[in-house]
């Protein structure tokens, strides 16, 4: 704590890994000889720079850029860019430490980073949102590369972002490096299903979670939090396994839509337009209520997919969802559901997919898009979402297995860790002390 003053979603990322490890540590005294707690909760390298760019109007702004290359143990750093006004040094680094030991999960060989800025997209012109995009990437393109560093969308960040981006490490590299950066649109060396791995991954997961309970997502009532790039298609792939989505969010309220929401008009009025979700209401002509200002959770469902940000389900949240009926929780952001709610889904016997697993649906499809990069292939969409639900599903069992080795049966958060942490320490201590 005192190493990292006010980071305190760092400090909440690196208790919860610490918490599930114990019985880990207990069985491999080498990795205490070796020191790897400490070497894992200290970052490679972290990267913090000036991104200065002028608006339409000629008015000059400075924001913040970071880039934090975690660990480089198992591939090079991987992980997305997140563009909120929130963001300082303590989500970034997060967001990186979680992200090493999701990408160990996937089996893939990939290292964990994370990076973005306090830019507020919101309101910006496409002229506006493009001149951001080159000017982060004037710096930050020096630390990045194939075998480097390898950046990807988060918040903020979606295809148009990437694209700049892109565009821009091109332009200074004059090197058309396709594998630098992952989330790229179709026409120039993107994957298929990359933008919808992140939802359909977690419905996948939720799917199996299910399946482990004896029952499926036919006729299930889900709420699903954010109208995102991960929550857009985490719906559409529940709705498409037989499930009623009946609640979405947005940071300005959320709408409740019995009937399921619609979501090629979701999509228009979020990714298209660009719109709030008061919109999608009234598109709707009566079939869906807008409700401002207040918590998704608060609608009943027996299913439940945070998708929007860190910390959105407290322990008051948790226990009122588990009062109306929740029995599975798959998480498609990072780290949405606080301490106290896990505890509560836990003692409760909901099963809790925890984002590390849930989400890595998005991070594995990238690894994928670095292969066809590579190998300069181009796959279906049919063979990559096949792709994408067996890694989910081994994913979901060697969870499950590990928590059931380690006796805390059921535990996927336990699984999760342990399973993610062992690939990575053991790398780390085959490469020596570096
Ligand atoms: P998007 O920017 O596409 O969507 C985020 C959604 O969440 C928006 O609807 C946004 O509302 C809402 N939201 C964001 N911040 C807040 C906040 N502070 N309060 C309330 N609502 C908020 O991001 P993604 O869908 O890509 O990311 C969502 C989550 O999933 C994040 O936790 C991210 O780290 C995680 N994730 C994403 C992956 C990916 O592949 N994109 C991969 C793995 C995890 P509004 O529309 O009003 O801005």
């Amino acid at each position: 704590l005192r190493r990292n003053p006010g980071e305190v979603e760092f400090h909440q990322a690196v208790r919860e890994v610490l918490e599930s490890i114990g019985p880990v540590l207990a069985k491999h005294p080498e990795y205490a000889d070796q020191k790897i707690i400490e070497r894992i909760c200290e970052p490679e390298r972290q990267i913090i720079f000036r991104v200065p760019w002028e608006d339409d109007n000629g008015e000059i702004h400075i924001n913040r850029g970071f880039r934090v290359e975690f660990n480089s143990a198992l591939g090079p750093y991987k992980g997305g860019l997140r563009f909120h006004p929130s963001v300082y040094l303590g989500i970034i680094k997060f967001l990186s430490f979680e992200q090493i030991f999701k990408n160990s999960l996937t089996g893939m060989p990939i290292g964990g980073g994370k990076g973005g800025s306090d830019f507020d997209p919101k309101g910006k012109s496409d002229r506006e949102i493009m001149r951001f995009c080159q000017s982060f990437m004037t710096e930050l393109y020096r630390h990045l590369g194939e075998y480097t560093d390898v950046p990807a969308g988060d918040i903020g960040v979606g295809q148009r972002e990437i694209g700049y981006l892109f565009g821009q490490y091109k332009r200074i590299t004059n090197r058309y490096e396709s594998g630098v950066i992952t989330g790229k649109g179709l026409s120039y060396g993107g994957a298929q299903v990359r933008t919808e791995a992140t939802g359909y991954g977690c419905a996948f997961f939720v799917e199996e979670m299910l399946k482990a309970r004896g029952t499926t997502f036919e006729g299930k009532r889900v709420v699903v939090s954010g109208a995102g790039n991960v929550a857009i298609y985490a719906i559409e792939k529940a709705q498409q396994l037989g499930a009623v989505v009946v609640a979405c969010s947005d940071s300005t309220g959320y709408v409740v839509d019995e009937k399921g929401i619609d979501v090629e008009l979701l999509k228009q009025v979020k990714l298209v337009e660009r719109r709030r979700l008061n919109e999608y209401a009234e598109r709707r002509g009566g079939a869906a209520t807008f409700v401002p200002g207040r918590t998704v959770w608060e609608v009943p469902c027996e299913v439940a997919m945070p998708s929007a940000t860190q910390n959105e389900i407290t322990g008051k949240d948790a226990e009122r969802m588990v009062r109306n009926g929740c029995i599975a929780v798959g998480e498609g952001a990072n780290m949405p559901t606080t301490p106290e709610g896990i505890r509560v889904f836990q003692r409760a016997g909901v099963s809790f997919g925890p984002g590390k697993a849930a989400n890595a649906g998005g991070v594995a499809t990238s690894a994928l898009e670095m292969q066809q990069n590579a190998s300069r292939d181009r796959w279906t969409f049919e063979y990559s979402e096949r792709r994408l639900r067996e890694i989910m599903q081994d994913i979901h069992d060697r969870c499950l297995q590990t928590a059931e080795e380690y006796g805390m049966p059921g535990d996927y958060v336990a699984g999760a860790n342990i399973d993610g942490f062992i690939r990575v320490a053991d790398a780390m201590i085959a490469l020596g002390l570096i």
